[in-house]
């Protein structure tokens, strides 16, 4: 693999959190019931995902660390949907698989007698250096070793393990709540941060990942756009916070448009403007919100990665959902 594709997915895959989120959208994608994601040292050492899903043969093992041999880009839709991570469709793992080791080894969950081996391959900056039978579960399980091994500019750039773990955490824990039926869990340097059963709602995958403290001070919210003052938002539905259960970060705020995960100014705005004056200065409240939103009301080029987005009109999402978490909060008297 020469210099330049490697340079271009250090661009690509920015920091092991990257990594972790193309894996983990690979096991749901599989259809998995369960996803374990393990890490080490931030996910700088080791990144594993397993998974129960529907698994591989060997050909679609070898197919899928090719390049550009699996796009899925379903169209025009999915392009405007504005939040597919463009760029990078179909190529995820080749692209991991460039710039540290990768090992997969799966097993078709369906397989007939002559589909029943598992197999390991193993891909190493840029080429496949092992093929054979392996025993293993129905299911995937793709590992990353040494991420950007072979790119040391960028692997200087990663910050301290805290941050990259915080990273990671913060990408599993919004794939968690969007979940509640698939069982995830995620573990740093042998402990086990949290786990989902998948058998419950969002209150029990809030629960899981914030712990009952949390759980507890939060309020339902549903509303349909027919409820909320004029704007493109088709409907509001979630979890928010008590004012007096807050944190003075940000990122508790796990906001989902069209069931992906993305921040935008007028969410953001719109939950603390409803919250007014109550949290006091740069304090946030726990929330987990599902927006649904036409597709082409989502304004595409904000920063695909990042996963920032914008509407045609901010301003009237904002006023929406600001509406629609205030009469949350007000019909529990706050
Ligand atoms: P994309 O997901 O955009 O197709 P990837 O490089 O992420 O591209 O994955 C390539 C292909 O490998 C997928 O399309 C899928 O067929 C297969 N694949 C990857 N991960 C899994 C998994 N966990 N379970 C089953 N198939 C997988
Ligand atoms: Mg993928």
């Amino acid at each position: 693999e020469n210099t330049v594709a490697r340079i271009a997915a250090g661009e690509v895959v920015e920091r092991p959190a990257s990594a972790v989120k193309e894996l983990l959208e690979n096991s749901l994608d599989a259809d998995a019931d369960t996803v374990d994601v393990t890490v080490e040292e931030g996910g700088t050492e080791l990144i594993r995902v397993a998974d129960d899903g529907r698994g591989m043969r060997e050909a679609d093992v070898r197919a899928a660390v090719r390049e550009h041999t699996t796009s899925k880009i379903d169209g025009l839709e999915d392009l405007e949907s504005g939040v597919a991570t463009l760029g990078f469709r179909g190529e995820a793992l080749h692209t991991i698989g460039s710039v540290s080791r990768v090992t997969i080894k799966s097993r078709p969950r369906d397989g007939d007698a002559a589909g029943d081996a598992g197999t390991e391959l193993v891909y190493e900056g840029g080429e496949v250096t092992t093929v054979e039978p392996t025993g293993c579960p129905a299911g995937t399980i793709v590992e990353v070793d040494d991420l950007f091994y072979n790119t040391p500019a960028r692997r200087k750039f990663l910050k301290t393990t805290a941050t990259e773990f915080a990273h990671v955490n913060r990408i599993v824990t919004r794939y968690a709540l969007a979940n509640p039926d698939v069982a995830v869990s995620l573990t740093h340097d042998g402990r086990e941060v949290f786990a989902t059963t998948g058998q419950g709602d969002l209150q029990a995958a809030v629960m899981a990942v914030y712990g009952r403290e949390v759980a507890s001070a939060m309020i339902s919210l549903e509303a349909d756009g027919d409820e909320l003052p004029p704007g493109p938002l088709e409907s509001v539905n979630g979890l928010v916070s008590h004012p007096e259960t807050n944190r003075s970060s940000r990122e508790y705020l796990a906001t989902y448009v069209n069931g992906r995960a993305v921040t935008a100014d007028a969410i953001r705005e719109g939950i603390m403007g409803a919250y007014g004056t109550q949290l006091g200065g740069d304090r946030y409240p726990f929330v987990t919100l599902f927006l649904e939103v036409p597709g082409d009301a989502v304004d595409v080029n904000v920063h695909p990665r990042k996963r920032e987005v914008r509407f045609d009109d901010d301003d009237a999402v904002r006023r929406q959902v600001d509406a629609a978490v205030e009469s949350a909060l007000l019909e529990h008297g706050l």
